[in-house]
Parts: C-alpha cells; sequence; structure tokens
C-alpha cells in the first residue's frame, strides 16, 4: 500500500528535477517524508507587534512598529555607529548599527513607519535594538498566523532559490498535500497517558505552530515517538535473544564462598556487593546475561569481576577475561594469579607475544578443559582459541572493542553461548547508555573504595613548567612516583613522537638524581614490559609516557599525573588518565599542562576537569561538547540516527518512553492486541526499510 508520503520529492508542486537534485545532494531529501522530517532549527515570532512598553528584558526576538526619527552617524572613525529611534504609542526605542551604516542609512526614511524584528536589549529602562531586520510598514503585509520557521539551507540550495524561506514554502504545500495521509502510529493509550498532539497535527505544528505552546507540544510529541520505537526495537530485539538463547546456569559457589573467607583482601564496597547481587541473579535465571558494568576509574570492576569468573569455575566452566591493550592484560594477569595460586586454579596468559610453543601447551589444556581461566587480548578471538566449556566472557575497556569482535567470542560456545559482561570506565550518560545499549542490562559501581582521597586537579600553563617541576621533586622526596603524559595521536604522530623525546630529555636535564621510565606504542611489548615493572618496583620514580598507559594500568604509590598538551586530548582521555593516580592512600594530583591560547571547547574541557572527579558528569559534558556520534564506541551503532530528539537534552522523555516500551511489550509481547496494531505497522516497516536492526549486539 503506496503512501504518498513515499513519492519522490521531485513530484512535489513547486520541486522539479533540479531542486530535487540539490535536495538529495545537500540535505539527504529523497521522498515527501524526508522532507516532512527536515525540521526548522528555530522560529520567529511574527504573530504580533510587542508595544515598546512591554518589553521586558528576556525576551527572543520581536516585532515591533512604529515611526522611525532621528536617523543619524554618532562617532569618530572606528566607533561610528548609526542610530535611529522608533516610536510608538508606547515608547521610544533606540536601534544602533555598527556595520554597514551607510549602506542602511540610504534606504531608512524619517517620519515613515517601519516594523523592527530582533531581539531587544532593556538598558536602565531604555529599550535598544542592534542590527535590527527593518522594513517598512505596508498595511497590506501579512500577518501572520504562525511562528515563522527557519531552515538550515547551503549556498548550493540557494542558488536554486532553496533558502530558509524557499524551504518553508515548499513544506507548506507538502503539509497540504499529505497531512490526510499521516497515520498515527501510537495507541490510543499512550496518546491518552501522555496528552500526546495526534500525529499528523504534530508535524504541522512542528512545523508551523500557532505559538510556542504549540510548538513545545509538537516537539514533545514526535520526540517521545522516536525514542519509544528505538527503544522498542531494542528491547524486542533483547526478548528475541534471550528468548532464542538459554544460558548457563550457575548456582554452585565454593570457592567464591572459600574465597570471600580466605583471601579478600578488603572489605566490598556496598556498590561491588549489589553489582555481584544483580549478576548472581541473572547466572540463576537459565537465560543468556549480557550486561554492562560501569565503573569509573578505581571503583574496583577486576575484584567483580574475578568473583564472577569464580562462579563460572564453581558450575564446571571456563571463563576468559579480554583486555584492550597487552599491559592490562598481563597486570590482570598477574593480579588474579596472586589469587588463584592460592586457590589452585589454572590461569594463563594469552597475547600476541605468547611464544609459540607455550601458546601451543596453553591452547591445547584450554580445549581439554584444564585450564579454567584465560587472560588475554585481542589474541583470544582467534578461531584456535577453543574452549572446552566457556561459561563466561568478560570484556574489559569495552569501548575499544567493536561488535563484531563481541560477537566473535559469543561464538566460542556451540550450544550454549557464554554469558557476557561488559566492563567499562568511560562512563556512558544514561541516557546514552540506554540508547546505545539499549539491549543490556546495566550495572553501575558507583561509589569508590573508602579512604580514597579525591584527587586535585590544577591547569598550569607551560611557563610555569619549572614550578610543577619544583613540585614533583618534592613528591618524589617524600616517596612518591609521577607520571608525565604526552599526546600521541596518529596523525601527526612524527611530531608527537619528537614532542614525547624532547620531554623526555628535558625531564632527565631536570631530573639527573632520578631514574626515569619511558613507555610509548612503538616499543616492543617485552620492553614495554620491562619498563612498566621498574616502575611498579619502585626502580624507577618518573614515568613518562604516551596514552598507551591510558587504560586500567595500576600502580597504587603513583601520586602524580602531569599531562602535557592537556588541550589535545578529549575528556574522556583526560578523565581516563587522571584515574591512574588516587589508588593509594597518599593524597593524589593531576595538572594539566596548557599553552596560552585555548580554543573556546579545550577551555571547557580543562574547566570541567578541574572542577569535577565525577565520571558522569564528565561525560556528560562531553556528550554536550561533541554530540552523541562522537562518543566512543557508539559509531557503529546505527541508533543514534535521530531526527528530532537530542539524547543530550531529552533525557526525561527517553526515561518515559523506555518505561513505556518496557510497559507495551510486557503486556503485549508480540504486539498481537488490536489496540497495538498501528505500533506493530510501524515496527513492520522499521524492519523492513532497516538496516541496522541487527547490528548492535
Ligand atoms: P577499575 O574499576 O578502574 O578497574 P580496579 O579494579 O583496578 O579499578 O581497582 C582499583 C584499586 O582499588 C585496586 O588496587 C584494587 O585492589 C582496589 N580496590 C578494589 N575494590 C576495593 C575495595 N572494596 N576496597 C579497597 N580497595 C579496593
Ligand atoms: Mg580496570
Amino acid at each position: 500500500m503506496a503512501s504518498p508520503l513515499d513519492n519522490k520529492i521531485e513530484f512535489l508542486k513547486g520541486v522539479g528535477p533540479q531542486k530535487a537534485a540539490v535536495l538529495n545532494k545537500e540535505l539527504g531529501i529523497f521522498t515527501f517524508s524526508d522532507l516532512l522530517h527536515h525540521f526548522p532549527y528555530r522560529h520567529e515570532d511574527k504573530t504580533r507587534f510587542y508595544k515598546i512598553a512591554e518589553v521586558k528584558d528576556d525576551l527572543p526576538m520581536i516585532q515591533v512598529k512604529g515611526e522611525l526619527k532621528n536617523i543619524q552617524i554618532v562617532g569618530e572613525k572606528r566607533k561610528q555607529r548609526l542610530t535611529a529611534q522608533l516610536q510608538d504609542d508606547s515608547g521610544v526605542a533606540e536601534l544602533i548599527w555598527f556595520r554597514g551604516i551607510n549602506w542602511v542609512k540610504k534606504y531608512l526614511n524619517p517620519g515613515y513607519t517601519y516594523v523592527v524584528f530582533a531581539k531587544p536589549s532593556l538598558f536602565k529602562g531604555k529599550v535598544s535594538f542592534a542590527h535590527p531586520e527593518i522594513e517598512l510598514f505596508t498595511p497590506d503585509r501579512e500577518q501572520l498566523k504562525y511562528l515563522y520557521p527557519m531552515y538550515t539551507t547551503s549556498e548550493s540550495m540557494k542558488r536554486q532559490y532553496l533558502d530558509s524561506k524557499g524551504v518553508q514554502k515548499l513544506i507548506r504545500q507538502l503539509i497540504i498535500e499529505v497531512k490526510s495521509y499521516i497515520r498515527e502510529n501510537l495507541s490510543a493509550d499512550i496518546i491518552e497517558r501522555y496528552r500526546l498532539v495526534p500525529r499528523a497535527q504534530a508535524f504541522q505544528e512542528v512545523h508551523f505552530p500557532v505559538d510556542a505552546k504549540a510548538l513545545d507540544r509538537a516537539r514533545f510529541r514526535l520526540k517521545f515517538e522516536e525514542l519509544f520505537f528505538v527503544q522498542l526495537k531494542l528491547l524486542m530485539q533483547k526478548g528475541e535473544q534471550q528468548k532464542q538463547y538459554k544460558g548457563f546456569i550457575f548456582e554452585e559457589i565454593p570457592s567464591v564462598t572459600a574465597f570471600y573467607n580466605n583471601h579478600l583482601p578488603f572489605d566490598l564496597t556496598g556498590a561491588q556487593k549489589r553489582v555481584i547481587k544483580e549478576i548472581r541473579r541473572d547466572f540463576a535465571s537459565g537465560k543468556h546475561m549480557n550486561r554492562l558494568l560501569q565503573g569509573d576509574v578505581g571503583s574496583g570492576k577486576t575484584i567483580v569481576a574475578f568473583i564472577c569468573m569464580l562462579m563460572a569455575i564453581d558450575n564446571a566452566s571456563q571463563a576468559c577475561l579480554m583486555a584492550p591493550t597487552e599491559i592490562l592484560a598481563e597486570q590482570h594477569y598477574r593480579g588474579l594469579s596472586e589469587f588463584t595460586d592460592k586457590m589452585g586454579i589454572k590461569i594463563e596468559l594469552l597475547t600476541g607475544s605468547t611464544k609459540q610453543a607455550k601458546r601451543k601447551a596453553m591452547l591445547a589444556a584450554l580445549e581439554a578443559g584444564e585450564l579454567n581461566l584465560i587472560v588475554g587480548t585481542h589474541a583470544l578471538l582467534e578461531d584456535r582459541v577453543k574452549f572446552k566449556r566457556l561459561g563466561l566472557c568478560i570484556i574489559d575497556e569495552q569501548h575499544r572493542f567493536g561488535v563484531a569482535q563481541r560477537a566473535k567470542l559469543w561464538n566460542k560456545n556451540r550450544d550454549i553461548p557464554p554469558h557476557v559482561l561488559v566492563m567499562t570506565a568511560t562512563p556512558i550518560p544514561r541516557t546514552l547508555a540506554m540508547t546505545v545499549y539499549g539491549d543490556l542490562d546495566i550495572s553501575v559501581i558507583d561509589e569508590l573504595p573508602k579512604g580514597r582521597k579525591p584527587i586535585k586537579t590544577i591547569h598550569r600553563y607551560d611557563s610555569n613548567r619549572l614550578k610543577v617541576f619544583g613540585f614533583v621533586k618534592e613528591q618524589v622526596k617524600l616517596g612518591r612516583q609521577v607520571y608525565i603524559v604526552y599526546p600521541l595521536i596518529e596523525e601527526s604522530e612524527k611530531m608527537d613522537y619528537k614532542d614525547l623525546m624532547d620531554g623526555y630529555e628535558s625531564v632527565s636535564r631536570a631530573f639527573p638524581e632520578y631514574q626515569i621510565s619511558i613507555v610509548h606504542g612503538k616499543m616492543k611489548a617485552e620492553d614495554k614490559e620491562y619498563e612498566m615493572q621498574r616502575f611498579l618496583k619502585k626502580q624507577t620514580q618518573i614515568m613518562v609516557a604516551t596514552t598507551v598507559i591510558e587504560v586500567g594500568v595500576n600502580v597504587p604509590n603513583a601520586s602524580v599525573m602531569i599531562i602535557e598538551n592537556a588541550e589535545r586530548f578529549g575528556l574522556a582521555q583526560l578523565h581516563q588518565l587522571r584515574g591512574r593516580v588516587g589508588r593509594g592512600a597518599e593524597q593524589s594530583y593531576c595538572i594539566l599542562m596548557t599553552g596560552y591560547k585555548l580554543s573556546r571547547e579545550s577551555k571547557i574541557r580543562i574547566d570541567t576537569m578541574v572542577r569535577t572527579n565525577n565520571g558522569f558528569e564528565i561525560a556528560d559534558v562531553d556528550l554536550r561538547l561533541r554530540g552523541p556520534g562522537d562518543l566512543s564506541g557508539t559509531q557503529q551503532s546505527g541508533v543514534l540516527d535521530l531526527s528530532i530528539a537530542d539524547l543530550s537534552q531529552d533525557g526525561r522523555i527517553l526515561t518515559e518512553a523506555r518505561n513505556t516500551a518496557m510497559d507495551v511489550l510486557e503486556e503485549d509481547y508480540e504486539l498481537k492486541l488490536p489496540k497495538n496494531q498501528v505500533m506493530k505497522q510501524q515496527v513492520d516497516m522499521m524492519k523492513r526499510r532497516n538496516i541496522n536492526w541487527s547490528k548492535i549486539s
């Protein structure tokens, strides 16, 4: 059943092949429906004339009408400006131009009535408008009945007469033609519950609202609808997975109990206990677990992971832990070995640099089921890595891994897929997590172990380096260790590499009495490891490094993190780096070094770091600065092609949309009830058009 909404855009009255081509190319608009979804970026209120006496300080752009008087150029040379007065029956406003003075002056005629449109400002009771839109008032001037929509456009569109006004005309025509074909896609229940405006009306009013209230209503309706269907889709997909895949049941816990009684090195935090409970519930459910564990750097995810692995081992299964770098995998291996050695659990480490002979033996043991636990890097994904019975996969710092790689681990068990726990210290704002990982259950460790002192973060300019080095000296004298990190970003690798080496030399010169380590990505794994070990064993006091140390590395005695060219790092990365310190009992410091010249965004990033240690707050700022599409790990997901909702602002609507979707599915999982047919149709249509239904796993 073809709807006019699917018509090609060139068949809209007023479009034709040339305009169609430019709409295709510039805006990706191919059909009537696409154009309907080309929403205005703002509206101007030309529905009424304000009285000058009515003007308040916080008004948006408004219209006033009055007689133009006293046009004059004042000031000398550079400070010259054009001023005029506009008088209505309630008062006088001042109009000011700083640019294009002569040109503007030429077409202003005193004594005539003009219409002025601009944002007013109020100073000591005087109303003024800077650079207003101004036109002669004529009695036949159309008085708009709706807020005037403004649309994005481009130079090549303008060449085809598709400026904002041109686009507006097309959309007005479009709505006349298709309004009666815009079908409702939410059930009457939902519409009533949220008092949503009908869908056709929402489309009309999002473009041509009668007032600001109508616009808000329309936008709410369309955002709700958009987020609702994204959630519905994700939840249905998650349901499919759970129905399709049974999960291992892990109920026995002898070695977990033994670990708690004999080896646990500290009391777990409340948050750690809660998360372990959540996971245990999954393990007992008979369903397949697909869970995301979020916890800020240093919140203690590793021990949680280990306890979960014990649960798998206690139930005749194997477990694997995959980390994004060799350094991190090694560290996990070493950390876990301390426990497993005492507990008689067999663990091995598999990375790209594992020697052939060793690897062979290891893989054989793994397949025979003699190994309980394997820790490693991407090397674990290779086909020759086979398990006897893989019950649990844990992926650390999951944002570094792609979706496809996760899927590979899934398939390492034939009949029943292993439970999956992905851990991340890159806090993802809840709104985003719900959208991107809507098919994963989420657990959060939102509490740091007791006794941690919050890290002090300080911004210093490069010119203060001597002072900073002085501080380093003091700290090292107190027995602490220091990281100095340089950016190494691929595009400018050569230069960055030189910066790093120069930095290393100047640090060596400044601290002849100390031992200094250096670690960067170009070093061989064993050299890196050697240097890391020296630092860990306190044989070196200062570690000069690139971001290879960003992820997970744990040296509790290191208490100072200096980040050079901090303006070049993203917020998530700065936060990760800072997380390398503050792991011991001592007061830790993070010093962000920059030059004097900072872009607005860099400044916000640095200020945010100085202001807060809270990863979620930082993630929110990051989301606002960069937009969701840029956040790591989300690009492939495809769920972020939102046309009207904005994840950085519409968190509340998202939560409601998600809850509603859950309610609907709980009552009627297959959307069989008559009242849900409208939604079923929409889902089927999305399935047909789409694209990304199966991409998110
Ligand atoms: P992350 O969540 O960043 O991976 P880790 O698991 O590396 O954090 O833990 C950071 C440090 O905190 C480690 O040295 C770990 O031993 C310690 N730790 C973890 N949980 C606790 C706890 N409940 N009490 C005290 N120290 C803890
Ligand atoms: Mg970690």
